[in-house]
């Protein structure tokens, strides 16, 4: 009884004292219906702007066209022909990882980590992300908090736990801690539900269905090795066919899909021919097993700038995790050209994890992207295709009431107000301060500079 004031006071604290930034309370108090009027919309798949209005109803786009006419009561927002855009969707964050696992999980506390969560949860709706896939850690409640309206943030598609085989990439214990489920020491990471290991295609059923009865969207699982655990060399291939199997089916039973953490070409097809439909990194994929994924019609989420940036930018210190890092920069050179050259559905993903500092280069993967693609194509990833890969969750998906990443008719009122066109220039998104003038979610306003 005593934690719920507690969790309250915290998170008031962290709200009342981020000068700048808005409280779910402050979010303004949006008239049912609001017109955008003079906008030229980017749909979230056309190569052209077309120029109209939006009329917004409740939480949806109420209508799309040339001359709509304000109703009374309908507030009427003058855009002067700015561009009006989907809201942003990032389909690979851990919002619960407020810092690396090991940090977490020796010096943190549940309820601290909630609260920091909550913080990056505004920080990232302000960067002008309106939909999250959150590709491993327990944030459920998260998502729960922020839908029931007590703090502001994106929607959350929640993969709760990461599922881990003994030594994989999601067992962050430290060399000697004890195994969970061989000795029934939990650590703080496995009981608070940040990561079930299971080994086995009994353990990895029964883990898939816990985490789907926990209010998992869409499950995801460690298929190789990668650079934030210690003891899974980057070449490992981690679970047999048969265990992989044994997850996608206990997933698809849900109605659902797998996700997998997989960085070498053994890994990446073990898991597609598995039945397994998100490739997470994969940097170390030859060309022929992209030209495989686009055949098998796999969605890839490249997390293209962590995996193409170097350990020092990322603060990293020199060690085993640097060098792991180092390593995958060095495979990821063509992953992107070859990805394009094949037509793979490419997802933005940014992989934000990790101290404060690091999480807003989320919005500098439009830079990265941008090396590699035209202005249409990143911004597809971030909206329509984005969108795509999340309905793949079918009747666990939170959000069906409307379409995401979409201005059309019935979309989810979701919506950015842009200085400048990122069609032409899709970098200014990475500029979220100073660009992205106004941010809308689920209908109600949340940033709006157009007032100064
Ligand atoms: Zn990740």
């Amino acid at each position: 009884m005593r934690q719920l004031p507690l969790h309250a006071v915290a998170l008031f604290l962290l709200t009342a004292l981020a000068p700048g930034l808005v409280r779910a309370e402050d979010a303004e108090p949006t008239p049912s219906s609001v017109l955008f009027k003079n906008v030229r919309i980017f749909d979230g798949v056309s190569e052209r702007l077309t120029a109209g209005s939006v009329l917004v109803e409740g939480k949806l786009i109420k209508a799309v066209g040339e001359h709509l006419e304000a109703q009374d009561g309908t507030s009427i927002i003058e855009c002067g022909g700015r561009v009006l855009m989907p809201g942003l969707i990032d389909a690979h964050v851990h919002l619960a990882l407020v810092r690396r696992p090991g940090e977490i999980r020796n010096d943190y506390d549940w309820m601290y980590v909630g609260a920091l969560a909550g913080d990056q949860a505004r920080r990232m709706l302000l960067r002008g992300f309106t939909t999250v896939r959150d590709i491993g850690g327990p944030t459920v409640g998260l998502a729960r908090a922020i839908d029931g309206g007590l703090l502001p943030g994106p929607r959350i598609l929640s993969s709760g736990p990461f599922i881990t085989q003994t030594s994989g990439h999601g067992d962050f214990r430290n060399y000697n801690d004890p195994h969970p489920v061989m000795t029934g020491n939990l650590s703080f990471l496995d009981r608070e539900g940040w990561v079930y290991i299971a080994d086995g295609a009994d353990e990895v059923t029964r883990a898939v269905r816990e985490a789907l009865r926990r209010g998992a969207v869409q499950i995801k699982v460690m298929a190789g090795g990668g650079v934030s655990s210690p003891y899974d060399p980057l070449d490992t291939v981690q679970y047999t066919p048969e265990e992989m199997r044994a997850a996608v089916v206990a997933a698809e039973n849900w109605g659902t899909y797998v996700a997998v953490h997989a960085y070498t070409d053994r890994a990446v097809r073990m898991a597609v021919e598995a039945g397994v439909k998100s490739i997470e990194h994969a940097p170390f994929v030859t060309e022929a097993t992209m030209k495989f994924l686009a055949e098998r019609g796999a969605y890839l989420c490249p997390t293209a700038r962590i995996s193409l940036t170097s350990p020092n930018y990322l603060g990293l210190p020199p060690g085993a995790t640097a060098d792991k890092l180092a390593e995958v920069n060095a495979g990821a050179r063509n992953q992107l050209a070859w990805a394009k050259k094949y037509g793979v559905k490419l997802v933005f993903s940014t992989d934000q994890f990790g101290a404060p500092e690091i999480f807003p280069e989320q919005s500098k993967e439009f830079l990265t992207l941008a090396e590699h693609f035209s202005p249409v194509e990143v911004l597809r990833m971030a909206t329509s295709t984005a969108a795509e890969l999340l309905a793949l969750s079918g009747l666990r998906h939170p959000y069906r009431e409307g379409t995401l990443g979409a201005v059309t008719k019935g979309a989810y009122a979701d919506l950015l107000l842009v200085e400048g066109n990122p069609l032409e220039d899709v970098t200014l998104l990475a500029d979220y301060e100073e660009n992205i003038l106004l941010i809308m979610k689920d209908g109600k306003v949340y940033k709006n500079a157009l007032k100064d």
